[in-house]
């Protein structure tokens, strides 16, 4: 302050002293007011340079100036300075923040109050076919067609979410996606998607599982009671107390071999998979269910079928020894089932080129029409379901066993020639298998 003091009478005193030369005091007050013209001609300057460095605020430049004017630019350019760098703290902070919405497995679109997009994250862009750049500022319900997503979106209960189908949705590929609107700001709106697919069908699959296990119980309980109220009240002669005894115990032996299944299943997807640790030889695995599968086969075939073992290639396998043979004797189990009296059936383990350990069992019989072999693990799926009954099947068996090479890090495979007969097999990693080893 002082020294634009010192400077604006420096400049009344020079312009007065030019004006004493001429000897008058018109020409000092002329020099005077000619002085004090010019000094707010230069000062009015500065003024200007300052507020064209103002236009473009450029921190890096440093214009000179002296005096109050260079304490002015100081102070602005920290103020300009210090609010840069909150700009850039909070340009940051959002970028950071939109950043982890954008990934988050959930979709996420903020709405304007008028209904139109601001913002969408990938999820939601993928989730109901919009596209992240294009469709911003597009009304939401021009570009979600559901009239179930229009009807909620344009009424007022946000209470609840709902669902729709999702993009390419077909009974083939089910989508559904759940969207639920969360109102904020002023009419503001943060639309929220979730895909829920996968929970749908665990949830269709679970009230499928709970039907077809009471269907599979209920017939042979029905035939069970039925039998038990005939001998309570109508009297019956020894003989047919016998037969009835028998299918009685028949319809039990079936609900046993379900329950027992069902724990079985229930076990191999509730215990972690086995460990690399033990080692079993083929032979050990494969001896006992051939006998077993002769012994079945003498029961239920007249005459029994043929059963030989493949190329012998002894090795070890590593994995779960009940595990496996629960697998094996249920494939072996179904061949002899299915194969007609007298049919053949070639089992063995043997070692693939690649270095995987493959079980198979191949049987001469009706063979599967190649529309079923996906299905064949679902359980209770059954090509033959008179057979599969008659033959005590619970429809879990192969169910079963996909579990089993699934645990083992292993693969089920099926090749089938109708009227030919099918090959089953369960294949395990080279991991599993030490391939040098002969007895
Ligand atoms: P099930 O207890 O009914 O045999 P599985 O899960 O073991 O149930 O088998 C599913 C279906 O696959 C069977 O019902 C049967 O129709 C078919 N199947 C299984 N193995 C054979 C086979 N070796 N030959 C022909 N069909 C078979």
């Amino acid at each position: 302050m002082t020294q634009r003091l010192f400077e604006l009478l420096l400049f009344v005193a020079l312009g007065s002293a030019w004006g004493l030369r001429h000897a008058s005091a018109g020409w000092a007050v002329a020099g005077t007011l000619a002085g004090a013209v010019l000094w707010s001609l230069l000062d009015g300057l500065r003024a200007r340079r300052l507020l064209k460095w103002f236009n473009t605020a450029d921190t890096t430049q440093s214009p000179k100036f002296s005096g109050i004017w260079a304490e002015l630019f100081e102070r602005s350019r920290k103020i300009i300075k210090q609010q840069e760098r909150r700009t850039e703290e909070s340009n940051a902070r959002l970028d950071n923040f939109l950043a982890a919405i954008q990934a988050s497995p959930n979709g996420v679109i903020l709405l304007d109050a008028e209904g139109r997009i601001e913002w969408v994250n990938l999820t939601a862009a993928h989730q109901l076919g919009l596209d992240q750049q294009k469709d911003v500022g597009q009304y939401i319900q021009n570009l979600v067609r559901s009239p179930v997503f229009k009807t909620y979106f344009l009424g007022d209960d946000f209470s609840t979410e709902i669902q729709i189908g999702g993009i390419g949705a077909r009974p083939s590929v089910p989508s559904k996606i759940s969207v639920q609107i969360h109102p904020y700001g002023h009419q503001r709106k943060l639309l929220l998607t979730r895909d829920v697919t996968a929970v749908e069908l665990a949830d269709t699959m679970r009230r499928d599982f709970v039907a077809n296990v009471s269907h599979e119980i209920r017939t042979p309980l029905t035939v069970l009671s039925g039998f038990v109220e005939t001998l309570q009240h109508i009297p019956v002669s020894e003989a047919d107390r016998n037969v009835y005894l028998g299918m009685m115990s028949q319809q039990a032996q079936r609900m046993q071999m379900l329950v027992s299944d069902l724990l079985t299943l229930s076990r191999l997807e509730g215990s972690p998979a086995p460990g690399p640790g033990d080692w079993i030889h083929t032979e050990d695995l494969l001896t006992p269910a051939i006998q077993e599968t002769r012994a079945l086969s003498s029961v239920i075939a007249q005459p029994p079928h043929a059963i030989t073992p493949g190329p012998k290639s002894a090795f070890l396998v590593s994995g779960n020894k009940s595990e496996l043979h629960s697998a094996m004797s249920n494939l072996l189990s179904n061949a002899v089932r299915y194969t007609p009296a007298g049919g053949a059936i070639r089992t063995g383990w043997q070692l693939r080129p690649d270095g995987w350990a493959e079980f198979f069992v191949e049987d001469s019989g009706p063979g599967i029409a190649a529309e079923h072999l996906p299905r064949l693990t679902e359980r209770f799926y059954r090509v033959d379901s008179s057979r599969s009954r008659e033959t005590g099947g619970t429809g879990l068996g192969l169910a079963i066993v996909k579990h089993v090479a699934q645990r083992h890090g292993g693969q089920f495979n099926v090749t089938s020639t109708i009227g030919k007969g099918s090959t089953f097999s369960i294949a395990l990693p080279p991991s599993r298998v030490q391939p040098k080893f002969i007895d």
